[in-house]
């Protein structure tokens, strides 16, 4: 009751960020990040005059240092704020570049929040049109205090058409809908692999699950993305596949569909 007398935290907006844009999972390994990063990239690309920051929060396993090809530690501004790093236009920020890549991130829920605090609070950002947030998979402390400690324009949601991811995705939902965060949408990934070679199409993890979700809980689907050897070299070689391949004629990408956030 104590904590019920005292409301939900009080958010204050991040220093010079217009608008910001969480993009969330059920499960992990879906393709959040992925996600998240050519996310950043589509809305930097449709508008130059859009400046465009990506925050990695998913502190247990960071992949922004990986998929953005950066690494080092950030400098300190003159009132001790630490300075994102920059690649292909877009300031990034991740728990990646403050521990060793090997260091194993088995922290107390304590440590956690105070470097959630850091990564939400002490990072200068100039001015942003857009932030995109990578969360951490699933509906944990994290995502909550995320969620109740800075006002969030949007969050989307990534799952795979599987039962098992949906199901979490749901979860997800359902979470932003208490804390008062506007769904934007689902994005569909992996949803069918084709062939190079023979040109058969396989729905690996179900065919339209998340399409089906979407209808449940009234939501737009944003993008339907395959699943191909080509994003997850990109993702792998820090060369994210909007970056590297925007003209792709692989229209089926539909990253485009993205952009109409
Ligand atoms: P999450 O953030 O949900 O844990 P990631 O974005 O890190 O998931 O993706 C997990 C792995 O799958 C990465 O190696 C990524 O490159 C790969 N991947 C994601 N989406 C696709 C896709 N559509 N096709 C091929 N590989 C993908």
């Amino acid at each position: 009751s104590q904590i019920m007398s005292r409301g939900l935290p009080k958010q204050k907006p991040i220093e010079g960020v217009k608008q910001v844009i969480v993009v969330a999972s059920g499960k992990g390994g879906v393709g959040k990040s992925t996600t998240a990063v050519n996310l950043a990239l589509a809305l930097a690309a449709n508008d130059s005059s859009k400046a465009v920051g990506l925050l990695d929060v998913d502190v247990y396993g960071p992949s922004i240092p990986k998929m953005m090809n950066l690494k080092g530690n950030p400098e300190l501004s003159q009132s001790n704020l630490m300075r994102p790093l920059l690649n292909y236009g877009i300031a990034c920020m991740s728990m990646g570049f403050l521990v060793e890549e090997t260091a194993p991130l088995v922290w107390r829920g304590l440590m956690v929040m105070s470097a959630i605090e850091k990564l939400l609070r002490q990072v200068d950002w100039g001015q942003l049109d857009y932030l995109v947030v990578d969360m951490p998979p699933g509906t944990g402390d994290v995502q909550l205090s995320v969620s109740q400690n800075i006002p969030i324009s949007g969050a989307v949601i990534v799952s795979t058409p599987q039962d098992i991811a949906l199901m979490d995705a749901h979860k997800g939902a359902e979470m932003f809908r208490k804390v008062h965060v506007p769904v934007l949408g689902l994005v569909q990934n992996m949803s069918v692999f084709q062939c190079p070679k023979c040109k058969h199409k396989t729905h690996i993890f179900g065919a339209d699950g998340a399409r089906r979700l979407a209808r449940t809980l009234d939501l737009d689907i944003l993008g339907d993305i395959p699943l191909h050897l080509n994003i997850r070299e990109a993702s792998d070689t820090g060369q994210p596949i909007v970056f590297s391949q925007p003209e792709s004629d692989e229209g089926s990408f539909e990253s485009q569909n993205l952009l109409t956030l």
